[in-house]
Formats: C-alpha cells, sequence, structure tokens
C-alpha cells in the first residue's frame, strides 16, 4: 500500500518532464489502474465506518415517487453492509449512495433473509444495488430510480455444494457469464443455486404480503426461467404467480444471470 502510494506519487511527478510522453499508453493504463486501485482501498480501509455514520437512517417514513423507471425516493434509507447473514457486495458502490431503498423494502429483505437462515444455514447471501438517497437514474440500471428495485446475487454451487468464491467479487460480479443450464461459461461445474433463488423470491413475496406491498416484476435470464421453475424449490414458486419478465433486449438479458432483479409495488 505505501509503496504503490510511493509509485503513484513519483508517477505523477514524473508527469511533469516531457520524457513521460514517450512512456507510452500502457504506462499511464497503469498509473490510472493503480490510483483507481489505491483510491479503492483507502476507501475501503477507512471511509467505510466514516460512511456509515454519516447516513444514519432517520426514523420518518420513506416515500417513493413515480416508477422505478422514472421516479424520485424521499427519505430512502441505506440497507446494512452487514446483515447476520447477509451482506451488500462492493463497498465502492455502497458508498458512492447506491445501496438505498424504501425503508418497507429494507424490512422485507431483512425479514426474507431472517428465513433464508432457517432454510440455508452458514449460507452468506449478497445484496446488489439498489437505489440512490433520492432516486432519480442510476446508470447503467434502466429502473432503480424509486427505492423499489432490488438487484440480489445469485448463489451457486459447485459440485452440488454451496460455493462463495464468486460472492467476493465486487462490481465484477456483474460480469459473470452463465450458459443456458445456469453452469458457469468458464467452469461448468459451477451452477446457480437454482433452489436458493426460488426460495429467497417465495420469502421475498411473502414478506412483501405481510408490509401491504408485494413483487412487482421479477427479472433473470430468460433462458434460466425454466431452470429455475423445474427445481425442487420451483415448484412453490410457481404457485406464487410472479410475474417474470417476458421480453428483455440481449444484453440486459445477459446480464441477468449472475443476479435476480426484483421490483416491488405497493398493493
Ligand atoms: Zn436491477
Amino acid at each position: 500500500m505505501q509503496n504503490s502510494k510511493f509509485l503513484y506519487l513519483a508517477l505523477i511527478l514524473m508527469g511533469f518532464n516531457p520524457s513521460f510522453a514517450q512512456l507510452g499508453n500502457q504506462f499511464v493504463e497503469q498509473l490510472l489502474k493503480d490510483s483507481i486501485r489505491i483510491q479503492q482501498e483507502e476507501l475501503r480501509g477507512q471511509r467505510l465506518q466514516e460512511y456509515i455514520s454519516n447516513n444514519s437512517n432517520d426514523s420518518i417514513a420513506s416515500i417513493a415517487i413515480g416508477s422505478p423507471a422514472k421516479g424520485k425516493l424521499v427519505h430512502g434509507k441505506l440497507i446494512d453492509f452487514k446483515g447476520p447473514n447477509y451482506q451488500y457486495f462492493d463497498s465502492i458502490s455502497y458508498m458512492s449512495g447506491r445501496a438505498f431503498v424504501h425503508e418497507k423494502v429494507k424490512l422485507l429483505i431483512e425479514h426474507s433473509y431472517a428465513r433464508m437462515a432457517v432454510a440455508y444455514p452458514d449460507r452468506t447471501f449478497y445484496v446488489m444495488e439498489c437505489s440512490r438517497k433520492h432516486g432519480g437514474p442510476m446508470f447503467p440500471h434502466k429502473t432503480h430510480q424509486n427505492g423499489l428495485s432490488v438487484d440480489f446475487m445469485t448463489p451457486f454451487l459447485k459440485a452440488g455444494r454451496p460455493y462463495s468464491d464468486l460472492d467476493t467479487l465486487g462490481a465484477n460480479h456483474y460480469w459473470i457469464e452463465c450458459d443456458d443450464q445456469g453452469r458457469l461459461t468458464t467452469d461448468t461445474q459451477i451452477k446457480i443455486d437454482f433452489n436458493s433463488v426460488a426460495q429467497h423470491l417465495i420469502y421475498l413475496q411473502e414478506e412483501a404480503l405481510k408490509l401491504g406491498m408485494s413483487v412487482e416484476k421479477v427479472i433473470f435470464k430468460l433462458e434460466l426461467k425454466d431452470e429455475l421453475f423445474s427445481c425442487e424449490v420451483g415448484q412453490d414458486l410457481k404457485t406464487k404467480q410472479l410475474y417474470f419478465a417476458k421480453k428483455l433486449s440481449p444484453t440486459i438479458n445477459n446480464l441477468h444471470d449472475d443476479h435476480y432483479h426484483v421490483d416491488f409495488r405497493f398493493n
């Protein structure tokens, strides 16, 4: 850390020397990478607690305005970075103000994971991007605007056993690619844990109903839906009759294998 910082400073100083121009693109690229890494290390190490205390949740009721695709969030609540059996997936995303939700969505997420702890003890689940504190557009998402949209990380199995190595990739988790059976393209032994996805969706819907809400829409890669509904828990999921997006652009479709996107609504 100290060494890379020193190197970074040295490179900055070299920037004032005309010979810097001859160092080539690769070097500049490395410089950029280093500065990003340093920034990330600093954010991780020193600022997470500070961010959490600067954004402590008020007790004023949240208001979701408009729709997930065009909306705002008033008195949004920051979800916990680390819950008993769940965690937010990326500290940079968290501290960039992308982990806010409507208070009732925060509650139903907590309730759903409390039930997941019973069904799947010793597992940690991950919440991915949510909304901005005051909602509104959040690139590259088309929705996530009014605190009612949440991305949940898809848990994986390797040779039938829980596999957590992919869970800590942070923002890079969004780029994981699976085939149409939900197997990792780079290692087909690693497969989506469809049962736990189905179970979580069931709990999300049941807990939403208790709070006067429901799942409005699930976005999950179209080719994986038959796998999801044909697994053991998928049979129960069918009875919930959740609405799954039926048409997705190739880009959006391909992005929704490593996570399932859920929009909630008020009943
Ligand atoms: Zn999403």
